[in-house]
């Protein structure tokens, strides 16, 4: 330290009573995004050599082979400042899925994405309909801006409730959120329970159809968004390299649109949003259709385990679309805590959702451990109950 510079004055750790005024009122009502806790974190508290970790919805396989490659390839170019336009990837996508590259717009993933959204399109007091429980981060985007966020409740059996989402549609909306398959309960509507709400749909909100788990549907009739930009629907698509193609750590994603759309999320954007690692693995994972197919085949066989397992348990869990299950244990955060202990990291804490917990399927053996670790806490809870059962008898 120079030895002019001053310690910092003991106010600087009690700067609270001086910030708190500056600071946007409306952003004390945002809670912190809670994260699936990071593997080293939990082998630090707990000791353990390996842990699983089946909390994020990450591809157990791992990044596509030629995604690796193509990011190593441009480590050594990583002096420069990427292509803030992306147009080698938008270039990519374009060939991809047949629409011009002015359709296309990159970001440091859908995150990012969803808050340039946001940025773009909401003034304070601006609605932003979205379903709930669904992703988080379209709530966050929308308190950022003070927007107004207007949750209408999944149905019971937590599918879309399209006519309720109709219905909470007014003149100050500006953008719908739609998330298929939905996380976080893995249900899904088809393409054509999407069209039906559009063609009811007055044309003057933004419709954003989250498309993050999509290659993962073998249900019928799987939401096919670029269908409905093609035809010129006021629909943007939001995409993910996170999932599927496995780059969830170089945090990358885009979305699709018309022009007219596209041009204006540009104008928010940052001159470089996208890093250039990133941009090179995701061209190359578009491509990788091999490591696609092998990824779509492990998730599922891997829910086929997940439903065998938790059928035989007698733990009751959502259908599920995406590359998770939404288990339904009782008390989620108790069970949480009791995989932890086991080493096994699953999501619990979701709004509304108390009594379940989100398992990302992950490869067979880490699935076999979580199952067992879920058996041995139900054994627990049993037990438990049938003490708490003897002693109120007792007394
Ligand atoms: C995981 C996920 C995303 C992708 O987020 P990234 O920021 O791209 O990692 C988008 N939408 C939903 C619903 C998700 O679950």
């Amino acid at each position: 330290m120079a030895e002019t510079e001053q310690q910092p004055k003991a106010a600087y750790n009690t700067l609270e009573g001086a910030v708190r005024p500056l600071v946007r009122p409306h952003l004390h009502a945002i809670r912190p995004y809670v994260p699936g806790r990071p593997i080293a974190d939990v082998q630090r508290e707990f000791g353990f050599a390996s842990v699983i970790k089946l909390a994020s919805n990450e591809n157990p396989l791992g990044p596509s082979p030629r995604a690796r490659e193509a990011a190593r390839a441009v480590l050594d170019e990583a002096h420069r400042y990427p292509d803030g336009a992306a147009q080698d990837l938008r270039a990519a996508l374009s060939r991809r899925y047949g629409l011009p590259e002015d359709h296309f717009v990159a970001s440091n993933g859908s995150d990012e994405m969803i808050k340039m959204l946001s940025e773009t399109f909401l003034d304070p007091g601006d609605e932003v309909v979205m379903p709930f429980p669904s992703f988080v981060q379209y709530a966050f985007g929308a308190q950022v801006m003070n927007a107004h966020l207007v949750r209408v409740p999944l149905r019971e059996d937590f599918t879309y409730d399209f006519d309720r989402i109709l219905a909470a549609v007014n003149e100050r909306t500006k953008l719908v959120y739609l998330c298929s398959p939905n996380n976080p309960t893995g249900t899904w509507f088809t393409h054509a329970q999407a069209r039906d709400f559009l063609d009811r749909l007055p044309d003057r909100a933004i419709i954003v159809l989250d498309e993050a788990y999509v290659e993962y549907v073998d249900a019928p009739d799987p939401l096919r968004a670029l269908e409905f930009i093609r035809a010129g629907r006021p629909v943007l698509s939001l995409r993910t390299f996170s999932k599927i193609y496995g780059l969830a750590g170089l945090r990358i994603g885009y979305a699709v649109g018309a022009p007219d759309a596209v041009r204006y999320i540009h104008q928010v954007r940052e001159p470089f949003n996208a890093n250039a690692v990133a941009q090179a693995a995701a061209a190359a994972a578009l491509f990788d259709e091999d490591h696609v197919r092998r990824s779509r085949a492990a998730n599922r066989a891997g829910r086929e385990q997940f439903g065998a397992g938790l059928r035989a348990l007698g733990i009751p869990f959502i259908e599920t679309q995406g590359n998770f299950v939404l288990a339904k244990v009782g008390d989620g955060q108790a069970a949480f805590e009791a995989l932890l202990r086991r080493g096994v990291i699953v999501r619990a804490g979701f709004a509304g959702l108390d009594e379940y917990v989100r398992i990302s399927i992950g490869l067979p053996e880490e699935n076999e451990v979580c199952l067992a670790g879920l058996a041995e806490f139900m054994r627990s809870r049993g037990q438990s109950a049938r003490t708490a059962r003897l002693i109120c008898d007792g007394t």
